[in-house]
């Protein structure tokens, strides 16, 4: 590829001080807008703050942090910076830890937001050229209408296929030559078993060149599955509906670490139970403010995902601050026998382990008043169908690098391909039915 591959080199690419003068623009920009929101108004005149006080970045400490329950005790309309004429769309997370939480756009924010999709597509190798398939929901979730305007921006013909009806996916994909497909994770697993069905490879009879996985944890490991499976390379995208959805970080081609858009976004990292920041390079909860948005303009959101900062400049050549492959976030940790356990430890043993098949869920039980973790692994279809000892072995293997990542031994059963729940959205890995739970 001759041409440049920055969809805004300069400001991919500012100098840091640079950067950080023009989040203190910003920041007072976005913060003086927050004074005309009522909750705002009252949060300021509580913090003793005015936006007008406002004369480094680090004096954005001085404006509390904003919870998920601070945005629903509050109500979303009490967030509105403009008048309610201006909004001219709505969209909600996807309620995954309880209640919906509605955000509304201006035109001017979705304009913002469709560009930085679009620089994170470009980033990747996406082209006006490319055909671009979009597997996420369409609706109140982001995924779906955020990745829609930001491929149209960059120019590739959209198929806005929606979630679901894999065998029409696959259709889809084979009739209009898609080369770049954006995928939740889990889902892209489980299609290529529908591809099988459908006596398809993947890899062999699609054009497809690149994915853009997101929405859901996901290990390493799941990525290179992915790439292996479908012949492709696949990118990192996070993002979240407070910060308007996809476009917050993305992965770059050298696979380092996700760039934050520190244009559009101030990221701290802060010790969850404290809430003090880390030191460079640790773990712990990504805090976003939004830089670029005039509707419901959200400072120091708690996103609860849990991160680290990655130090040094990126081979890319690209400025802005890289974060690590997302964790989990703080609720998704569930502890068992006193031992805290991440879905993502889980997950990054099973896929390490041949034999192991596209799903899995965690269960979480009560045994004769005791408390156990069974997991539940569907198998590739040729082990299901074989022979009974390499079942059993493959088991052992599985108790036993569980037993070394999270140092208890769960019970594990084998399943046969396709029989565990699926959803169409983000992957539900953990059931928790202790008592007292
Ligand atoms: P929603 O706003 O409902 O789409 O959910 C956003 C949440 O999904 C984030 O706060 C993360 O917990 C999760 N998420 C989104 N993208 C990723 C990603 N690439 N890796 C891990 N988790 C993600
Ligand atoms: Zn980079």
């Amino acid at each position: 590829m001759d041409e440049s591959p920055f969809w805004e080199k300069e400001l991919e690419t500012f100098p840091t001080e640079q950067l950080r003068a023009l989040q203190l623009r910003r920041l007072r920009r976005v913060t003086e807008l927050c004074e005309r929101s009522p909750y705002y108004r009252q949060t300021f005149r509580e913090a003793n703050f005015e936006s007008s006080q406002l004369k480094t970045l680090d004096d954005l400490r001085r404006i509390p942090f904003l919870t998920k329950e601070d945005l629903r005790a509050s109500g979303p309309f009490n967030f509105l910076a403009v008048p309610q004429d201006e909004i001219v769309r709505v969209h909600s997370t996807s309620g995954t830890t309880g209640v919906a939480t509605p955000i509304f756009h201006t035109g001017e924010d979705i304009e913002a937001w469709a560009n930085l999709v679009a620089r994170c597509m470009y980033m990747v190798g996406m082209r006006r050229s490319d055909v671009f398939q979009n597997t996420m929901g369409y609706g109140l979730f982001t995924g779906g209408l955020g990745f829609h305007y930001g491929a149209e921006r960059v120019g590739a013909m959209t198929i806005p296929a929606g979630a679901g009806n894999s065998r029409r996916q696959i259709r889809l994909m084979q009739d209009f030559g898609t080369t770049c497909l954006h995928i939740i994770p889990s889902y892209a697993l489980y299609l290529g078993t529908v591809f099988q069905e459908m006596g398809l490879n993947p890899a062999a009879d699609t054009q497809l060149r690149l994915a853009f996985i997101g929405a859901e944890p996901h290990t390493e490991r799941m990525r290179e599955r992915i790439e292996e499976l479908y012949g492709i390379k696949a990118y990192n995208s996070y993002g979240l509906t407070e910060m308007s959805g996809p476009g917050v970080a993305f992965e770059c081609p050298e696979k380092q670490g996700m760039h934050l858009w520190e244009d559009s976004f101030v990221a701290e990292i802060v010790d969850p139970a404290s809430g003090e920041r880390v030191a460079e390079g640790e773990e712990g909860e990504l805090v976003l403010t939004a830089l670029h948005r005039r509707g419901m303009p959200l400072l120091r959101y708690r996103t609860r995902d849990l991160t680290a900062a990655i130090p040094g400049a990126c081979a890319c050549g690209r400025s802005h601050l890289r974060i690590a492959r997302i964790k989990g976030r703080t609720d998704d940790m569930f502890v068992i026998k006193g031992v805290n356990v991440f879905p993502m430890q889980v997950e990054k043993v099973l896929l390490s382990i041949l034999g192991v098949g596209s799903n899995y869920r965690i269960v979480l039980e009560t045994v004769e008043m005791q408390d156990r973790m069974k997991l539940m692994v569907e198998v590739t279809g040729g082990l299901w169908k074989g022979d009974v000892q390499e079942l059993s072995r493959l088991r052992d293997r599985l108790v036993e690098g569980l037993r070394e990542e999270i140092m208890i031994t769960p019970r594990v059963e084998l399943v046969e391909p396709g029989s565990l729940p699926r959803s169409e959205g983000k992957a539900a890995r953990v059931e928790d039915l202790r008592r007292n739970h």
